[in-house]
């Protein structure tokens, strides 16, 4: 279904955000929240890519198949809940991550928070868990079980 998994230096580029964008907002195929055609975008995740790094236990950021630990990055809410939403992934991928996106003012690939104030956590495991029909925010979430380490951006 999609194209090979890429190294982050490899990553395609937002053209409005000058980032790197990740496996899991990457496509401009006609599937996802994205119209055909669209340019890259690393404001929100695609719907499709998400599922799919889930059930297939592949790197949000990269692509490629995860090992142990995994890696989440997200809000101080996200942590509290213990919730994310940008799938699990490499360590090295998500402070590459960080780093690319440490100048970005604004909240992007679906996390409610610009990313000066995410976190990133390790984990051994986590539930991939569908919204309920009467959940306000119908994406679904990454829940650790555990975490290994956290690590706050500032
Ligand atoms: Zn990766």
């Amino acid at each position: 279904m999609d194209a090979a998994p890429t190294s982050f230096t490899e990553l395609p580029s937002d053209p409005e955000l000058f980032v790197p964008v990740p496996f899991v907002a990457g496509t401009d195929l006609g599937y996802g929240d994205r119209p055909e055609g669209a340019a890259l975008s690393a404001r929100e995740l695609d719907k499709r890519r998400v599922t799919q790094c889930a059930l297939s236990r592949i790197c949000g950021v990269c692509g490629s198949g995860l090992g142990r630990p995994l890696a989440f990055v997200g809000s101080k809410l996200e942590l509290d809940r213990m919730a994310f939403h940008f799938p699990p992934s490499h360590v090295e991928c998500a402070e590459a991550l960080l780093r690319a996106y440490a100048d970005v003012a604004e909240p992007v690939l679906g996390v409610d928070a610009a990313p000066a104030d995410w976190v990133l956590v390790t984990t051994a495991s986590f539930e991939f868990v569908r919204a309920n029909r009467e959940d306000l925010d119908r994406r679904p979430t990454f829940q650790p079980n555990g975490l290994l380490s956290e690590t706050h951006t500032r």
